[in-house]
């Protein structure tokens, strides 16, 4: 019997996935550019054997799936994908499908699909998540694409996504790039939630002078209560980890300059677009960027010192590690708020009708950022899927106002004490803006209305748009 569907590119992701499909029941034809890697593919494949169909020529391939064919590309993104959907389009016939599973930017999807329109063939550009074990045992998978496409395959995606009680994490979440956009903003909000976790260790470490295995066990105790997620508890491994080769905590060990693919920054700019502010996001790509100039770092700190406040000062330390927690919630949700509100006006920008409640439900398992509280954001905006920020739903309010006190001790003490905590006073920065009805941006519209005479609207309604500066502008 012919494949159910098809998969080219064997390195880590491909290979992995192709497993998971392989494994659930579906007969998988697999094709990678080098040889090779398809044959050590099959020969390490065990008792799934059966299920896969390896393939040395495009031709094979294309001829081992069952029309109309689903092929995955699961590649490295960029220009291999424009080179390997060309290599691959003139063997295919009307209806098949080229679904990009790779981190696309949704930019070169929505135009991939486009280019597509006219060939009688889709496309679907696909978000997974879940890196390397997600792809063998359950991924999150965001799909964007026709809705009758998606159908083809949601059999196949179902069987291979991960589960949160039964429910698997996949949907069709709208046209052309709305899966691709989804994943990347999941990535934007997987930036900042670990970048806030890593300010609140360099509280512990540098603050309260805590040693490596000492921190693992406060996230630890921290995984077992409202911060529970993938993200904490990795966090308590890693910190508890032995370096083999010195035997020091592994952490230790670890240079501290953080590397980046894309994704974050393009959250950034995507969010700039639409004029929708992503702060925590921001904060986040922007400190792996100063993360990335270590020598600079070094020779900065020679000329400037550190900063120079003394001691970092906390009178009760159980308190203060109570705070931590709480602070690292508040930021949190500052940061999710962000994320999905960037994600609610793209969905008006291009037209997808994005379903906020199915995105926090297909992320809830599989993916980097699962956690127990996409739980509570799937049921806040399914109560309420239009509301204009996650933090003014009843349940957010709440959890905001039980944090925040603790968001603003955390920072003042960090802050006091010459500690760089950039995601988390963003994250403050935004609940205390967003909240204040009025604000200061009147002073602003003077200094425009000065200087470039652009006008303002008065909180009286007036007639009367120019203030008294001179020149003939006034009222
Ligand atoms: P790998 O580096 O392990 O594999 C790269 C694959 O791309 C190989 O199969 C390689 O083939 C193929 N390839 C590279 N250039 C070309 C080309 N010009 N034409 C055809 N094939 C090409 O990458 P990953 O598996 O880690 O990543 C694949 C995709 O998945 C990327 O878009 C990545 O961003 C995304 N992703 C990765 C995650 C991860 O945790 N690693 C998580 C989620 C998404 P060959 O063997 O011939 O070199």
């Amino acid at each position: 019997s012919q494949a159910e569907i098809g998969l080219i590119g064997l390195g880590v992701m491909g290979s992995n996935l192709a497993l998971n499909i392989a494994e659930k029941g579906n007969k998988i034809a697999v094709f990678n550019r080098t040889v090779d890697a398809t044959r050590r593919f099959y020969a390490e494949a065990g008792a799934l054997k059966d299920q896969i169909v390896p393939c040395e020529t495009i031709e094979e391939f294309v001829a081992a799936i069952r029309p109309p064919r689903p092929i995955i590309i699961m590649i490295k993104a960029g220009d291999p994908v424009d080179q390997q959907m060309e290599a691959l389009e003139s063997h295919l016939a009307k209806g098949d499908i080229m679904i990009d599973a790779g981190n696309a930017n949704f930019r070169d999807t929505m135009r991939r699909f486009d280019a597509l329109k006219d060939s009688g063939l889709t496309f679907i550009g696909m978000g997974v998540s879940g890196g390397e074990e997600g792809a063998r045992h359950g991924p999150s998978i965001m799909v964007g694409g026709t809705e009758e496409s998606y159908r083809r395959v949601e059999k196949v995606l179902t069987s291979i996504a991960a589960k949160y009680d039964g429910v698997p994490c996949v949907a069709w979440l709208g046209e052309n790039g709305a899966g691709h956009f989804v994943k990347t903003i999941h990535n934007g909000i997987e930036y900042a939630d670990m970048q806030m976790i890593a300010e609140i260790y360099g509280i512990l470490r540098d603050g309260l002078k805590m040693s490596a295995g000492e921190i693992g066990e406060v996230f630890g105790a921290w995984n077992k209560g409202r911060l529970n997620s993938y993200l904490i508890e990795i966090t308590e491994k890693v910190l508890k980890a032995a370096d083999p080769l010195t035997a020091n905590p592994i952490v230790d060990m670890i240079l501290d300059k953080a590397g980046q693919k894309g994704t974050g920054k393009w959250s950034v700019i995507e969010a700039q677009n639409l004029g929708i502010p992503a702060t925590g996001i921001e904060a986040a790509v922007a400190a792996r960027s100063i993360s990335s100039m270590k020598e600079e770092r070094e020779a900065a700190e020679k000329i400037l010192g550190l900063p120079s406040m003394g001691e970092f000062k906390v009178a009760d330390k159980a308190a203060f590690i109570k705070d931590l927690e709480n602070a690292l919630l508040a930021a949190k949700i500052g940061a999710y708020a962000q994320g999905f509100a960037v994600m609610a006006a793209a969905s008006k920008e291009f037209n997808w009708n994005l379903p906020m409640p199915t995105i926090a439900k297909i992320w809830r398992a599989g993916c980097i950022i699962r956690s127990q509280f996409l739980d509570e954001i799937t049921t806040a905006f399914a109560k309420a899927p239009d509301v204009a920020n996650l933090i003014v739903t009843p349940a957010f309010a709440t959890m905001v106002k039980e944090t925040d006190g603790a968001l603003r001790r955390v920072v003042s003490a960090a802050v006091l004490g010459g500690l760089p905590v950039p995601a988390l006073a963003s994250a403050l920065g935004y609940f205390d803006s967003y909240r204040r009805g009025r604000g200061t941006a009147n002073i602003i519209q003077a200094q425009r209305d000065f200087f470039g005479a652009h006008g303002f609207d008065r909180i009286d309604g007036a007639d009367s748009h120019h203030g008294p500066w001179g020149s003939g502008l006034g009222a």
